[in-house]
């Protein structure tokens, strides 16, 4: 069961304006409960008093679509994934029996939200049914590799599982292009497809996605609440934090201001606007040499500023970088200031031995200095550890009766998803066996 309380405009691609056809009848229904509906066939002019368009970039501009629901055949997706993505919708509905797997990596890849072979019409009736005040057994908050881990195993031990997520689901893992050290692909596999495949097997197990951002918690009692950005509160005998961690900020002058026109945290999102120009990376670990590797496909020039005087990344990334013509190494140094007019024209940097500045002419700047968790919803309720991650025991409990964390918001000595993984089975387990013991 899938629910999305904030998207409101539903483009349904390939409506029919015949009564007794489905895509009518699922329009039909959408649009009594509240949704605007924009009817998507060059061959009628309106449906259910709505205007047609001929394809999704007729529709005009101020209209922002949410959703875009497919009713073509297979084959006939992929350009339609396509005027999606242009239309910058967040969710690309396939109804049931629409199948397109090159169309699904396309959208997912461009941080869509793809359901496949799905009625929307009925994911809707069902959430509808039920009541929203329901206690679910397990609130999972966080749909990153760990949170639907979790869930695809409280899910499938029978469990009422729901997932909240304030973002597009799949967390960090759907900001990197390409994964290679995910096991049981011989090939690098695409975050974004990847994160969809965890997302459809979680649900497909029963798990509902509320793709809503928790805004606060009362975690102390037998019954754990769970309130929302849209005022929504929600009940749990158990809640799984799986909310991850995110980019650290330089905190250094000109950060803020050209965040979006030049300062970037990342690469696969924003390395494609900076074609044959030069960039600086700041960072030495696996995350800033691996985006630093992938620049240089865009980029004329990478420049890694680092505060030591060698990278900290794995020994093959480091090769790599040192054997690539396009990077060269600004090493002992720190960003101090970015400048520039109305984007980034130019990095300040010091030299941490010596203690002079130099000026690196760049267009962009790319920070890697590491990540911190994302704990404000918690309101300081559980236990951290003294690096500042939730603290947990071997069973990913927190201090908190019910309360269990997983994936890269605890004190994990790796953050990856093959850990984010193992992490959110081991938390749906314990939850398992700490309900079992609390009827
Ligand atoms: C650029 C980059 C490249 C990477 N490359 C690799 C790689 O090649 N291989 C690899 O194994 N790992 C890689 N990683 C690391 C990997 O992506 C993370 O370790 C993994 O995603 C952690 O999973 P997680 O589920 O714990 O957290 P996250 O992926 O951070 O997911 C947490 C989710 O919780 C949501 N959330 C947070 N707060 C709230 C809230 N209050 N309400 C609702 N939702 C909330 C977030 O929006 C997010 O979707 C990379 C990370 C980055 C940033």
């Amino acid at each position: 069961m899938i629910y999305y309380p904030s998207l409101r405009t539903i483009a349904i691609v390939g409506i029919s304006d015949k009564k007794e056809r489905p895509s009518y009848q699922v329009a039909q229904y959408l649009q009594s409960q509240g949704y605007r509906i924009i009817p998507v066939n060059p061959r009628v002019t309106e449906v259910l008093g709505e205007k047609s368009y001929p394809d999704l970039l007729s529709i005009p501009e101020e209209i922002k679509i949410d959703v875009v629901d497919v009713f073509r055949r297979s084959e006939e997706v992929l350009p339609i994934a396509q005027q999606a993505i242009q239309r910058s919708a967040s969710v690309l509905w396939l109804q049931e029996g629409v199948i397109n797997e090159e169309a699904e990596a396309l959208a997912a890849s461009a941080g869509l939200t793809v359901i496949m072979d799905r009625c929307l019409k009925k994911e809707y009736t069902a959430w509808l049914h039920s009541d929203p005040k329901e206690i679910y057994d397990v609130i999972i908050i966080g749909a990153g590799p760990a949170g639907l881990t979790a869930a695809l195993y409280a899910a499938r031990s029978g469990l009422k599982t729901a997932i909240f997520e304030g973002q597009t689901p799949g967390g960090q893992a759907s900001t990197t292009e390409m994964l290679e050290n995910y096991p049981g692909f011989e090939e690098p596999v695409s975050g974004p497809e990847l994160m969809m495949r965890f997302l459809s097997q979680a649900t497909g197990f029963g798990a509902t996605l509320i793709t809503e951002e928790v805004q606060r918690c009362e975690l102390e009692g037998h019954l754990k609440v769970i309130e929302t950005a849209f005022d929504n509160r929600f009940f749990a005998r158990a809640v799984i934090i799986a909310a991850g961690a995110q980019s650290k900020k330089l905190g250094v002058k000109g950060e803020a201001t050209f965040h979006g026109r030049g300062v970037s945290y990342c690469a696969t999102c924003d390395g494609a606007f900076f074609r044959d120009r030069h960039v600086v990376v700041v960072g030495g670990g696996d995350s800033a040499v691996e985006e630093a590797l992938y620049l240089t496909k865009f980029a004329s020039q990478v420049t890694i500023v680092h505060r030591r005087d060698q990278l900290r990344a794995t020994k093959v990334l480091q090769d790599r970088a040192k054997k690539n013509p396009k990077i060269k190494f600004l090493w002992n140094s720190v960003v101090e200031e970015i400048t520039g007019d109305t984007a980034v024209e130019k990095v300040v940097a010091k030299n941490v031995t010596t203690g002079e500045a130099s000026d690196l002419s760049c267009e962009g700047i790319f920070v890697y200095v590491g990540h911190a968790p994302s704990l404000d919803f918690l309101g300081g309720a559980v236990a951290l550890s003294p690096d500042g991650y939730i603290a947990t025991d071997s069973q990913l409990a927190t201090n908190i009766a019910g309360v269990f964390a997983c994936g890269d918001v605890r004190n994990t000595p790796l953050r990856q998803v093959a850990t984010a993984v193992g992490d959110g089975a081991i938390a749906a387990m314990a939850v398992e066996k700490y309900l079992s013991y609390h009827e």
